[in-house]
């Protein structure tokens, strides 16, 4: 049926990253997001696996903001062959440019260090995911719009971007497209956030696909006053102590929200006007898309607080290698959750400081460096080195970029009537579920779809959706926990790793080996029942 309009889902589908949707109608093709996988070693394999489309086929790109997980595969669908437009926002654009060349840099540089392993075993070399070069050349592709702004990415097909209020130049998608009425609402942000208002876009569509990372949690709605007075106290005492105050921060948004706190506080004369050293070159080009995009932010009533003189941008790795011999000063540096750059050689030389202070201002997944601090460890390995952990560590969670519940519900209640379904995506399963639950209870939407990657829906006009396609369960199987992961990247291998044992009998022993070991976790499992009983008094 070529009018109908069908949506597939290529990511952020029973995970929350690597968003990309897949809209056709009448032969027209348009993806909304193209974002990397990131998380374990097995989601991140679906990065390599073929695109479910061919990049020469689709016509335009919109993309929602300027977060790996959003964009990060755009240089590869470039470099595949994709030559349509990508559209997104002016700071989107601006912020792009850096992100996705970082991102190859970070490509580059990681299967340099692997190859290096395999060279020295002989074994075949990788080839990187794409290049600095592809991130270029992809960024050259971006084209700005407006927000509010009917643009045409494809014939037939009417778009408009709102406001997302997640990050800097983060948006929504409202799209006509057959005569169908839809919204994707990209990452939306909390209310009460720094620099953006709250999400805004129109409401009466047949189609709303709204994310759902935090559907699942609720947080304490602090105003910017309130979290600055808990900022406030953390530097105060971190001072005091007569220490660094070290804090691992993620170069976009997160940098620039505290320095907008920093600054205020100090124009207070709320904190001691100590040099603040933001150890990042990411962070420093994030900050001035930041700056020239001041005129459109909001809370920056004093002007340009980016460019406070208690603000010093360290550029070059001799300077930041000098702050080693600083004490009493703070020092924001990337990654956010400790696993790369220059915030290791910091905490290298400051964890061990009984004086100093490490604030965690952000998110730290399972198994991060920052993870393993946070979690009291007595010390840590860096870059080869054994440090002990003597410092202050310290925490403020009450900076977000997401909505939490009470937000993504509010949010889908002013897009009322939506006449078809409720899809909710990017979001950990039981997040989506727990959301889902709760819009049900408020009669939103005539049917709620929460779709598994691969999957494909037709879209029709003011009528439910209808699943017209499941998709892959190994690739299902990979966005779920950690031992489906394991597993299904076992069941994939399994045959081809038989194949390369040398002959039948070899490959019989191969499994009866394997039955042995299952066998033999049965077998313990009924012993231990047998003991326990005998063991058990009557
Ligand atoms: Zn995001």
């Amino acid at each position: 049926m070529a009018d109908t309009v069908s949506i597939t889902f290529h990511g952020a589908a029973g995970t929350v990253t690597g968003s990309c949707m897949e809209l056709r109608h009448d032969g027209r093709r348009l993806l909304v997001d193209c974002g990397l996988f990131q998380g374990s070693r097995t989601l991140e394999t679906l990065n390599h696996r073929p695109f479910a489309f061919n990049p020469r086929q689709i016509d335009a790109v919109v993309l929602t903001h300027a977060h790996i997980d959003h964009c990060g595969l755009l240089p590869r669908l470039v470099a595949e062959g994709f030559e349509g437009d990508i559209w997104c926002t002016g700071p989107t654009s601006d912020l792009l440019e850096f992100m996705l060349a970082d991102a190859g840099r970070i490509q580059e540089s990681e299967v340099a260090q692997r190859n290096r392993r395999r060279d020295r075993a002989g074994q075949k070399l990788f080839e990187p995911l794409y290049t600095e070069t592809d991130a270029i050349a992809a960024w050259r592709q971006s084209r700005p719009v407006a927000l509010g702004t009917w643009f045409t990415p494809a014939a037939g097909v009417r778009a408009r971007l709102w406001n997302a209020g997640h990050i800097l130049g983060s948006a929504s998608v409202e799209l006509e497209i057959g005569g169908v009425r839809l919204l994707c609402s990209g990452d939306l942000g909390p209310e009460h956030k720094a620099f953006h208002p709250e999400p805004e876009s129109p409401a009466g569509f047949d189609h709303v696909i709204c994310e759902s990372t935090y559907g699942d949690r609720k947080r304490e709605h602090l105003t910017l006053e309130q979290r600055r007075s808990i900022l406030e106290a953390e530097i105060g005492s971190a001072l005091a102590r007569g220490g660094n105050l070290v804090i691992p921060v993620f170069a976009l948004e997160r940098t620039q929200e505290l320095l907008l706190d920093m600054a205020m506080l100090i124009r207070a004369k709320r904190i001691a006007a100590v040099p603040i050293f933001i150890d990042s070159p990411l962070a420093e080009r994030a900050t001035r898309v930041f700056s020239r995009y001041s005129g459109t932010l909001e809370d920056l009533e004093a002007g340009d607080v980016f460019k406070d003189s208690a603000f010093h941008f360290v550029r070059d790795v001799a300077e930041s290698i000098r702050l080693n011999s600083l004490t009493g000063a703070i020092i924001l540096a990337a990654s956010g959750m400790c696993e790369a750059g220059r915030i290791r050689h910091h905490l290298k030389h400051n964890l061990a400081r009984r004086e100093s202070t490490i604030l965690f201002v952000g998110f730290q997944a399972q198994g991060s460096l920052g993870r393993v601090i946070l979690d009291g460890a007595e010390r840590v390995r860096i870059s080869g080195a054994e440090v002990a952990v003597r410092a202050q560590i310290r925490r403020i969670d009450t900076y977000s970029a997401h909505a939490d519940q009470d937000d993504l519900l509010a949010w889908i209640a002013a897009r009322q009537p939506i006449a078809g379904s409720l899809f909710l995506t990017h979001g950990e399963p039981d997040s989506a579920e727990a959301l889902r639950r709760l819009a049900q209870g408020h009669g939103h939407g005539r049917t709620i779809v929460t779709p598994l990657i691969g999957e494909e829906y037709r879209l029709p006009a003011g009528q439910p959706a209808a699943r017209t396609k499941t998709g892959d369960p190994a690739v299902q199987a990979a966005t779920g926990r950690d031992w489906q992961n394991s597993y299904a990247d076992f069941a994939t291998k399994l045959k081809q790793r038989l194949d390369e044992v040398g002959n039948a009998e070899a490959r019989q022993q191969a499994i009866d080996a394997m039955r042995a070991v299952l066998d033999s976790y049965r077998q313990a499992r009924s012993r231990r029942k047998r003991e326990s009983s005998r063991h058990t008094p009557a």
